[in-house]
């Protein structure tokens, strides 16, 4: 029974609510909350207090006992906004009860048990097929019971707190069986199911064919990858329908890559007439794994020959790499689908602090293999080992992971046996654009400073060519204490082409709690200003310091002359916008700053 108190009409009107949701189950106690309270506490095995949490504190103190007997108590404020989980969060099922009643009521439930504050992934946000008791598995999980993982098959979970024993399990099978008691059945894409057909072939027939071979080898439908045949039958009607009918995609392949694969029961009638040997079984075994159904062919009830043939191969489970993007620092500045990554992983790989800056985000039981500036190599290597092991594994790094970062070395050492995902990042570029103003409105590259690896006189010809084309360049690794000469050299080789007067932005730290920033001149920057934590934007010989920010014309040929600007029709005909140029709002670009910076012809400015 839970108890219910109130001292307040708000909380009487909230108590009533949650009464009438649960007439059997909740009982009310009146009167005065220093009488209803331990009256309430002595009878009932759970309790709902409309009170502030301060004084249900006080209320209950003198009665608490033994975690394991004590009743579990919530506390919902005055305004109904949060549903607290108190006393008795797992043993009095607390945790659960708060979430039960902010659910009913519209309140946030407040649960700040370790292993529930940080947040276990709801079994049903996997990505996978889940069914049984999915309600009772993960209260289980929630309330840090012992949950044991039955693996028949490897996938890359998340960071689970699953162990080898526990009253729950959670089951990870691509066979028919049905969920026990207290138990979760993880369904993984296990399964790819090869068909042949010759031509006209019934949707009835394939798809008879395809359940009759799983239901015979005890194998379930909701493991189905994907259903594979030979380009030749991708739009033969029966097996396209078969595909949509079973909610998985159709996969083809060459006939030549068919032929190349050794199955065991090759015939002549798919070779004369689509070009290999075998299709069902070749296209089911292409990507390897285990053939547990064979060749066999469709029954047709009126003995005439079968028209379809299907195979069922377990694949190997593809480990899994996300190459992640932190962003420049900031929390806000990481992106949802990073983070999403962040707690799909359950191994994470990166330098110490990029770690540092994301450690709160990982899920409990995450393994962490950090390592120090310069251990690259070492990172990449480790990354693509883990995943290849079946792990879900996240390789951080700051920026984006693509530039000047791990995602390079990462699938250079990669082969096609795991499956790698790229989440973008907010690199340093733009992050410092941002802060100065519009530097990067025309062509632009960005070139690394770091002669670590790269020798000297390939980086210095690259500057001379962005400034031979007049681009916008920033400067990644501009200068550490070891190398001090570089960013002075590539800022004269841009003099020679830039004005001294030319705009250059300098940002450290973009988006971090010490940032700086400042527009200066080619001509006054001063080098020993400049540090590692710093990218240095060049305006090219159209950028103008406006109002202090630093822009760059977007040189379309409207802003040469805003008296012929289509601005007009800009606005009247927005579709005679082409996809070549696309143009900003006409309300974005005021005449008065294209005034003042006309746009110059590159080559006319390039000297
Ligand atoms: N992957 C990163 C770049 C790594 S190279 C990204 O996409 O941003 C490291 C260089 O990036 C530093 O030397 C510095 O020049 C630049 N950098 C990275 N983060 C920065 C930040 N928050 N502010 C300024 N510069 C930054």
């Amino acid at each position: 029974m839970i108890g219910l108190i109130s001292a307040t009409a708000a909380g009487a009107a909230a108590r009533d609510r949650l009464a009438a949701a649960w007439p059997d189950r909740t009982r009310v106690y009146d009167g005065p909350v220093a009488d209803a309270v331990p009256r309430a506490f002595a009878e009932c095995g759970q309790l709902v207090c409309f009170l502030a949490a301060g004084a249900v504190v006080r209320l209950i103190a003198p009665l608490l006992g033994d975690k394991r007997t004590d009743p579990g108590v919530v506390c919902v404020d005055e305004a109904g906004r949060f549903a607290v989980s108190l006393v008795g969060g797992h043993g009095g099922g607390a945790n659960e009860l708060a979430r039960a009643v902010g659910g009913l009521l519209g309140a946030e439930p407040v649960v700040t048990t370790a292993t529930d504050a940080v947040g276990v992934p709801g079994l049903d946000t996997l990505g996978l097929p889940v069914e049984g008791d999915v309600a009772g598995v993960t209260r289980a999980l929630l309330d840090g019971e012992p949950v044991a993982l039955a693996a028949e098959v490897s996938w890359p979970l998340p960071a689970l707190p699953l162990g080898t024993r526990g009253a729950y399990t959670v089951r990870l099978t691509d066979r028919a069986v049905e969920p026990a008691e207290r138990e979760v059945l993880l369904r993984p894409p296990s399964l790819a199911v090869g068909v042949g057909a010759s031509k006209g072939a019934p949707a009835e027939e394939v798809l008879g064919l395809v359940e009759a071979a799983l239901r015979d080898a005890g194998l379930s439908a909701a493991s189905v990858a994907e259903l594979a045949t030979v380009d030749a039958k991708s739009g033969e009607p029966g097996i396209v329908a078969a595909a949509e009918h079973l909610g998985v995609p159709l996969v083809t392949y060459s006939a030549e890559e068919l032929a190349a694969v050794e199955v065991p029961n090759p015939s002549g009638a798919p070779l004369a007439a689509v070009g290999t040997p075998s299709v069902a079984e070749a296209a089911a075994l292409v990507r390897g794994g285990e053939l547990l159904v064979p060749k066999r062919k469709s029954q047709r009830a009126d003995g005439r020959p079968a028209m379809a043939t299907c195979a069922v191969v377990r694949r190997p489970g593809r480990g899994r790499l996300a190459v992640v993007g932190l962003g420049p620092g900031a929390r806000d500045l990481l992106t949802p689908r990073a983070e999403a990554e962040l707690r799909r992983a359950s191994v994470l790989v990166g330098l110490d602090q990029y770690v540092d800056q994301i450690r709160d985000l990982l899920r409990p039981g995450t393994r962490i293999l950090e390592s120090g500036l310069g251990a690259e190599e070492e990172r990449a290597r480790t990354a693509v080992a883990e995943a290849r092991r079946g792990a879900a594994v996240a390789l951080i790094g700051s920026g984006d992971a693509g530039v000047y970062a791990m995602a390079s070395p990462a699938l250079a050492e990669a082969s096609d046996d795991i499956d790698v995902v790229g989440v973008p990042g907010v690199t340093a570029a733009l992050a410092a654009g941002a802060i100065l103003g519009a530097p990067l409105g025309h062509d632009h590259v960005s070139i690394s400073l770091s002669d670590l690896h790269t020798p000297w006189e390939v980086i210095e010809r690259r500057v001379r060519a962005a400034a031979e084309a007049d681009l916008v360049v920033t400067f990644y690794n501009p200068r550490s204490r070891g190398r001090d000469w570089q960013l002075p050299k590539a800022l004269a080789i841009l003099a020679e082409h830039r004005e001294p007067a030319t705009p250059v932005g300098v940002v450290r730290n973009a988006s971090r709690a010490d940032e700086s920033s400042r527009v200066t001149t080619l001509s006054a920057l001063d080098p020993a200003t400049v540090d590692m934590m710093t990218v240095v934007t060049v305006g090219n010989t159209a950028t103008r310091r406006i109002a202090g920010r630093m822009v760059t014309p977007r040189g379309y040929r409207w802003q040469q002359d805003p008296g012929t600007a289509p601005q007009e029709e800009a606005r009247t005909v927005p579709h005679a916008r082409t996809q070549e140029e696309p143009q900003e709002e006409p309300g974005t670009a005021p005449l008065e700053e294209t005034q003042e910076v006309p746009q110059r012809d590159p080559q006319e400015g390039a000297r």
